[in-house]
């Protein structure tokens, strides 16, 4: 099969990541709960995975980096620790569902949001949106690196720097950057929430928010810890306050194994490696009068590669089932991101989205070329 729906979770990962979680299964047990030698074992894996983590993301601190179960778990537990009755957010017009239906649920608090919106391959206009949708209740910027649905990348280091500006948090959806494009706390983000099984190559199932330093979120999560166990009262100390319950352990160890992965192969040379293949795919399409590419052509500065199209009388769906019919495999329809659609005026139809790995070939391409002149 030509897997090209890795902005969705990457596939395959590599065999030293299932090596690292079949391992943690064989050899493991409840870490921090126990002093026998399994459960030490198991506590001393997961200080790895998170030094490991800390600095493959210029986090200083790494009781800062907390293991979540995903990026959605990790937006969760990041806006509704942090916001507060009567709060008033402002986001991009491009925004994944794990950032709207939080906010949508927390409007029994009376905390609104304002979209800004985004001006393709323009940084200032973009920058001048959030800074005109910033009103006296505003207290978050939420804003992710890249749309997962259009490649599009936010100037997220000018946003972070207006919300400090103004007095405001600033909170970064990495899902779809993070291994692929540079993601530091060094930044001065307030929170990051990460998806581990994208491009860090971890298990799905597994995700990181990492917390910059003076930010400390209520839980929206309680439970044991290991530590401190006579309290009734969840612990004050970091990662264990947002740590409940037997951690993913299998997950974690895989977790690390993706992350030294891509810091071996360089982030930079994955993300060259990825452009270079979706500006191919480019060139090819946007020859082929039935295809409706809705972006610029991919760049360096401006996107990630991540490339949206539909074919002029089909269905996203039908685009979609007829390449896998084909053995290749692309996601279509919304995304989970209805805000993008929306953007882009493609609510109706959805779009067939590209999102290829560091494993994907020219090959690969080609297949996908030839597969889509046939239909
Ligand atoms: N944010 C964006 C931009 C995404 O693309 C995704 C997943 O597709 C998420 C958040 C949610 O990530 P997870 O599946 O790890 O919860």
């Amino acid at each position: 099969m030509i897997y090209l729906d890795n902005s969705a979770t990457t596939y395959p990962k590599p065999p030293a990541v299932s090596a690292a979680v079949s391992s943690a299964m064989k050899h493991s047990a409840n870490p921090g709960r126990s002093g026998h030698s399994l459960s030490l074992a198991a506590a001393s894996e997961i200080y790895n995975a998170r030094s490991s983590a800390a600095g493959f993301f210029g986090c200083d601190n790494e009781e800062r980096v907390i293991f979540t179960s995903g990026c959605t778990m990790a937006m969760n537990m990041a806006l509704k620790g942090l916001l507060k009755k009567g709060d008033h957010v402002v986001v991009s017009s491009l925004e994944h569902n794990a950032v709207m239906r939080p906010l949508q649920s927390l409007a029994k608090d009376d905390i609104t949001f304002t979209k800004a919106q985004i001006v393709p391959f323009d940084n200032e206009k973009t920058t001048d949106s959030f800074r005109k949708a910033i009103n006296a209740k505003t207290r978050m910027i939420v804003c992710t690196h890249a749309s997962n649905v259009w490649g599009l990348r936010m100037p997220v280091e000018r946003l972070s720097a207006l919300a400090h500006a103004y007095g405001l948090m600033f909170v970064l959806d990495a899902a779809q950057s993070a291994g692929v494009a540079e993601v530091t706390m060094k930044s001065g983000y307030d929170a990051v929430c990460i998806a581990g099984h994208k491009g860090l190559y971890g298990p799905m199932g597994t995700g990181i928010l990492i917390l910059g330093e003076n930010i400390l979120p209520d839980t929206i999560i309680e439970g044991g810890t290991g530590s401190s166990s006579a309290e009734f009262m969840q612990p004050e100390e970091l990662p264990d306050r947002f740590e409940s319950g037997t951690p993913n352990l299998p997950g974690i160890a895989g977790l690390k194994t993706g992350i030294d992965f891509v810091r071996k192969k360089g982030t930079d040379r994955i993300f060259a490696h990825e452009l270079a293949l979706m500006q191919y795919l480019y060139s090819r399409l946007e020859k082929m009068p039935e295809i409706k590419l809705y972006t610029p052509r991919p760049d360096a500065e401006f996107t990630l590669p991540v490339l949206s199209f539909n074919i002029d009388g089909l269905s996203s769906e039908e685009t979609a089932l007829r390449l896998s019919k084909r053995g290749i495999a692309v996601r279509a329809g919304l995304h989970c991101a209805p805000l993008a659609h929306e953007s882009m005026g493609t609510l109706d139809t959805g779009a067939v989205r590209i999102s290829p790995s560091v494993f994907t070939s020219g090959a690969d391409i080609d297949r996908l070329i030839f597969a889509l002149k046939r239909i």
